[in-house]
């Protein structure tokens, strides 16, 4: 059988320029701690991020529970069930209940029309996910936030150099989490950031990040949540790359387009994201004669592994489907597209062979 594709591929980063930098990391001595690529690697992104207030930390899921933290959230926080676990599972791991909220059908993201009727008194915030780097309605969010006094964290995890009118999408809301862990776009092995809104809360975070400990001594209950320095030099040379990747992902993408445009039944997402993260297409088995799982299923037997992002709900987690929110009937849209989403194979290295793999398969399915 011809070798396999897989949804991702870690953006590809020259061995040579990896050993060097990971032996400058030993010459250094200095493994972890907030070394001097920590130093370079949180200047750079805060940068080309335009995030002034930005902080590293060892992945994205800490870094949300920090972010949670930091703005010292209690009670509960409304969020979309159509994402990653790791969104919900950090609210719950830092003791606050999930809200699901249901989505907008056009975005896929938490939409702001259903968020009010869900606020109680012990509503702190509302968590959006900009899905596949489709950004969340963030004035309608920030809107709501406001009036109710309430924190707004995003899930920016797909989002890296995301933006919304030329603002970078981590202008919005109090803290925005980016996920560096290797599938996606910009990777440091394992990592994540923040931007935050506040230079405080960002102080705050630091010594969270680092067991609560001032001049070497704990000050408040902190966590582990450092990355370390090979991490770190992952990630300088992994930017170096970053515009590279992009130009070879976007003419993935507009080949993908360009492929879909003439096909019923199949709705591509391109047109609303700018992170080149995911190919996600949505599936209207009527129209296209064949459901989301024939196709997956079809591609498989080709050697091609599209992934169901997301299926199933977080909403159905066993520890949390029991909560009100959480029944079908209260996220219908949210039900709906998580049965009919498929991510396609999507990194830079597909063009030429690969991709003409997948799209003759896609052809053959019509
Ligand atoms: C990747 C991802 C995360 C988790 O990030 P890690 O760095 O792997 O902990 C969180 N949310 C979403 C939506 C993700 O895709």
């Amino acid at each position: 059988m011809d070798k396999k594709i897989y949804v991702t591929k870690p953006t590809p980063v020259e061995v040579e320029t990896i050993k060097s930098m990971v032996g400058d990391v030993w010459a250094s001595g200095q493994y972890t701690n907030g070394g001097q690529f920590h130093q370079n690697l949180e200047k750079a992104l805060s940068e080309t991020l335009k995030a002034p207030y930005f902080s590293l930390f060892n992945n994205g899921t800490i870094a949300l529970m920090i972010a949670i933290k930091a703005l010292d959230l209690k009670g509960e926080v409304i969020v979309t069930p159509f994402t990653f676990p790791a969104t919900v599972t950090s609210i719950d791991w830092c003791g606050l209940t999930p809200v699901f909220c249901d989505i907008d059908p056009d975005t896929m993201c938490i939409d702001p029309a259903k968020i009010e009727s869900l606020i109680t008194d012990k509503t702190s915030a509302i968590m959006g996910v900009h899905v596949y780097g489709i950004p969340c309605d963030v004035d309608a969010i920030q809107k709501i936030a406001d009036k109710h006094n309430l924190k707004v964290i995003y899930d920016a995890a797909h989002a890296f150099l995301s933006h919304i009118d030329g603002k970078p999408i981590s202008d919005f809301g109090d803290a925005s989490m980016f996920s560096f862990h290797a599938t996606k776009i910009f990777q440091t092995l394992e990592g994540g950031g923040i931007s935050f809104k506040h230079e405080s809360v960002k102080k705050k975070a630091e010594l969270l990040k680092n067991f609560g400990l001032v001049d070497g001594i704990a000050n408040s209950s902190g966590i582990n949540a450092k990355m370390n320095e090979v991490q770190a030099a992952v990630g300088l040379a992994t930017l170096d790359v970053l515009k590279e990747e992009k130009q070879k992902r976007q003419k993935v993408s507009d080949a993908y387009d360009d492929f879909f445009k003439d096909i019923d039944g199949i709705e591509t997402f391109s047109s609303l994201s700018n992170s080149l993260q995911y190919y996600p297409i949505r599936v209207n088995k009527k129209k296209f004669g064949m459901s989301r799982d024939g196709i997956r299923d079809e591609l498989e037997k080709q050697g091609i592994f599209a992934r169901k992002y997301f299926y199933p709900l977080c909403s159905d987690i066993e520890d949390f489907k029991n909560h009100p929110s959480a029944k079908r009937e209260n996220l219908p849209v949210a039900s709906e597209v998580t049965e009919n989403v498929l991510c396609l194979p999507f990194y830079g290295d597909l063009l030429g062979e690969d991709l003409g793999r997948i799209l003759s398969c896609l052809e053959s399915l019509k």
